[in-house]
């Protein structure tokens, strides 16, 4: 089972940063409100993720390394109405499989913390170990026994960078929850919890750039179940790139032909032709009209009513940027 448990890795766990988006996501399912990230060698040596999150029981910690189990999904209902980020229960038996791996964990409420190591296939007893409530998760030499994914890994620069990136849009649609990003010992984020919109604008800026928080136009718009919010840069903001679009369905970023259309219109047809917008913005719907399981790294959706998304996000974008020209 080793063997499939890294066959599946080949499939979610492309770079160090796919490691960091499942072991983020899993604190931020636990409901954690301070998240610490730490990195040695662009994530390559090390990867370490701390949450004070609930934590995991100690009957439930074999199981969470374990292929295919996930407390996630108590019905086939579930699997339809996914609310929580992570729900294939794969990930952290994955990620073991193709690193050596340890996992500790304090309950909330219980006086002691245990801890499991997995190395190249095996895994150890739970053992006492120290710990505040809630888990770390310890990720060291990823990929050490699978030359062929080691191959394509870059220079630890451009590896970090992409976890910096990962991290980024994730801190953007958790404003509530603290995050810190370390790099061979290096404080390179810290992201305090925004609980007003000033203080989210202020996030918005620390991630995006204050040229974008000066000149952006929020967004709020509901209609037909639908709810978007969010911010759009304006022109002046200059040369809004591609990688400046950040699109989240249901608290998920996701890149969507169907979105991206949407909004070129609506701001090409106002005033801005020929531009890119940045953006960042939060749509919600219902999560029964919306298929999220298209790709296993989760950032493609499907949208059951195509049209009426389309249709909702250029009136809702065509609106509040008409109103500029007012
Ligand atoms: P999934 O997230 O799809 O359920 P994972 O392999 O990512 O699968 O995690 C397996 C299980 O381990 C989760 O369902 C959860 O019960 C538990 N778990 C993993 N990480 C954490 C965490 N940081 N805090 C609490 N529980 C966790
Ligand atoms: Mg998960």
């Amino acid at each position: 089972s080793s063997l499939i448990n890294q066959i599946a890795a080949g499939e979610v766990i492309e770079r160090p940063a796919s490691v960091v988006k499942e072991l983020v996501e899993n604190s931020l399912d636990a409901g954690a409100r301070r998240i610490e990230i730490e990195l040695e060698a662009g994530g390559t040596r090390l990867i370490r993720v701390r949450d004070d999150g609930t934590g995991i029981a100690a009957a439930e910690l074999p199981l969470a390394v374990a292929a295919h189990a996930t407390s996630k999904i108590a019905s086939f209902d579930d699997l339809v109405h996914v609310a929580t980020l992570g729900f294939r229960g794969e990930a952290l038996a994955s990620i073991a499989s193709v690193s050596r791996f340890a996992l500790t964990s304090r309950p909330r409420g219980s006086a002691h913390a245990l801890c499991i190591e997995v190395a190249d296939g095996r895994s150890t007893e739970p053992h006492p170990a120290q710990h505040p409530e809630g888990s770390s998760v310890e990720v060291r030499e990823l990929f050490h026994n699978v030359p062929a994914r080691r191959k394509f890994l870059r220079a630890e620069r451009t590896e970090f960078l992409h976890i910096d990136e990962l991290v980024k849009a994730l801190a953007l649609a958790h404003p509530d929850v603290a995050f810190t990003l370390t790099h061979d010992a290096r404080s390179q984020r810290v992201l305090r919890v925004a609980s007003d919109e000033a203080a989210r604008l202020a996030r918005v800026a620390a991630l995006l750039g204050d040229e974008f928080a000066a000149q952006c136009l929020a967004v709020q718009h509901t209609a037909a179940g639908l709810s978007l919010h969010g911010w759009v840069g304006l022109p002046a903001a200059a040369r809004a790139q591609a990688d400046r679009q950040y699109f989240y369905v249901n608290g998920r970023l996701v890149r969507d032909r169907v979105v991206s259309h949407a909004l070129r219109q609506a701001y090409s047809d106002v005033l801005f032709h020929g531009r890119h917008p940045a953006y960042v913005l939060f749509l919600q719907l219902d999560p029964a009209s919306v298929d999220v399981n298209v790709h296993p790294a989760k950032s493609e959706v499907r949208f059951r009513e195509q049209r009426l998304v389309h249709d909702f996000l250029f009136r809702a974008l065509h609106e509040a940027l008409a109103d500029t020209r007012a």
